[in-house]
């Protein structure tokens, strides 16, 4: 019989770990002062708008889906809310236990404890947005005047404010997800059911008594409160299994209110399938053929052309390098198609840091030929190293049209 209690709390563990780990590894983070989107090792730069778009679609489709199928497992095994409201509630019920006689010594035990605690979560929780190591220096210069300090307050006495006094009230006041799932669940969505034909229910209170959000899953399966953690099938399965005659508990995950026991895949189930199968070809399409460096390239044609004093015609142009990747780069531009032209660049290759963008100017001569064309269609090429990338930008060079 499966000890969802036990394996709740590993599930938190988990969570807890990942929760803690997420923001060093640059698995999901948005950096917001350098505006940065960290997707699994890929650095996106916040203008990179396909990429995003593709993976918040993706995300969104994908706890659509988790919801129309397993109801809210979500709010039961993986929210952090949950996760850190019982693991204080637990502490300050051992904590009250432990110093029974001194009341007071209790609390400010707790207290204390919570506010480090706050403190660590908050510092955790402001690193998907901050880079972690800038976080550190603002933590012990005692930062409270910047954005990223006083967000770092705030966020530390609202963890402290919520997980003391409010924790799983949240759930059912100000938390839209749970009135989310009343729209997203249907005949078919895993839940917690009470079932009891042969009328076995000795009446123990104790499902109502474990149950973390204080409500009795035998009036009906589909109260908002509920957020499908399984407690009450322990309690149940715990006291009717000591009885002379043991009994099976009466409360049960199942598929439906009619208590299915086997997930069934329908036409709903198979589109929303399809839709988080599109966003995630997409997303991946999207990352396998992004460029590490974006080269961009234009013609100058506030002034069409410059004749030299060598007699040669002068195109001017502009181009920037955004270098996305993590390693230094190096530009080689280099002219196709256009004989005898010079293309007149200070330094050729460019080289740009990780992480920097920069812009420039160059000049393409050619000397004026009679006869020739006033447009002539060329290619620019940009080839990155050691990147191995290389964009054509199709230009055009103009020559005055007393030259042709
Ligand atoms: S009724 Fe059962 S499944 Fe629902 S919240 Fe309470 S203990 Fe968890
Ligand atoms: S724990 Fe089981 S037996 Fe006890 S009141 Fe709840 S449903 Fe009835």
């Amino acid at each position: 019989m499966t000890n969802w209690h036990r394996l709740r709390k590993r599930v938190h563990l988990i969570c807890f770990l990942i929760f803690l780990l997420l923001p060093f590894s640059n698995v999901v983070r948005f950096d917001i002062p350098r505006q940065r989107f960290y997707f699994f090792g890929h650095e996106l730069w916040i203008n990179e708008f396909g990429i995003i778009f593709f993976t918040l679609m993706f995300l969104m489709f994908v706890v659509i889906a988790a919801s129309v199928v397993f109801g809210r497992v979500y709010c039961g095994y993986l929210c952090p809310q949950m996760i850190f409201s019982e693991a204080s509630a637990a502490i300050e019920k051992r904590l009250r236990r432990w110093l029974r006689p001194r009341a007071p010594v209790a609390s400010a035990a707790f207290y204390s404890s919570l506010a480090l605690a706050s403190v660590f979560l908050a510092f955790v929780f402001i690193s998907y947005f901050v880079e972690p190591r800038d976080l550190i220096r603002r933590l012990f210069s005692l930062d409270i005047r910047t954005a990223a300090g006083i967000s770092g307050a705030a966020v530390t006495l609202l963890t402290f404010l919520d997980f003391a006094f409010v924790r799983l009230h949240f759930c059912t006041t100000v938390c839209p997800y749970g009135y989310l799932q009343g729209m997203l669940s249907d005949s078919g969505t895993l839940l917690v059911r009470y079932s009891d034909p042969k009328a076995d229910c000795i009446e123990c209170q104790k499902c109502v008594r474990d149950c973390p959000m204080d409500i009795d899953i035998r009036k009906s399966p589909f109260q908002i409160e509920c957020v499908h953690c399984g407690e009450c099938i322990d309690s149940c399965d715990t006291i009717l299994g000591r009885l002379k005659t043991p009994k099976r508990g009466l409360i049960r995950y199942s598929w439906g209110a009619e208590g299915g026991r086997r997930f069934s895949f329908d036409a709903k189930r198979i589109i929303l399938l399809l839709v988080v199968m599109f966003y995630a070809g997409g997303l991946f399409t999207a990352l396998a053929m992004r460029h590490a460096v974006l080269v961009r390239v234009t013609a100058d044609r506030a002034t069409l052309y410059r004749t030299g004093t060598d007699g040669r015609i002068y195109n001017h142009f502009r181009y920037s390098i955004a270098n996305r990747s993590r390693n230094a780069e190096q530009v080689v531009f280099s002219l196709r198609q256009l004989p005898a032209a010079t293309l007149l660049l200070p330094r050729n290759p460019i080289s740009v840091a990780p992480g920097a963008t920069i812009t420039g100017e160059f000049d393409i001569s050619a000397p004026a030929r009679r006869g020739g064309e006033f447009v002539t269609h060329f290619n620019l090429s940009a080839s990155t190293i050691p990147d191995g990338q290389t964009d054509i930008f199709p230009m055009t060079f103009i020559c005055p049209a007393e030259a042709q």
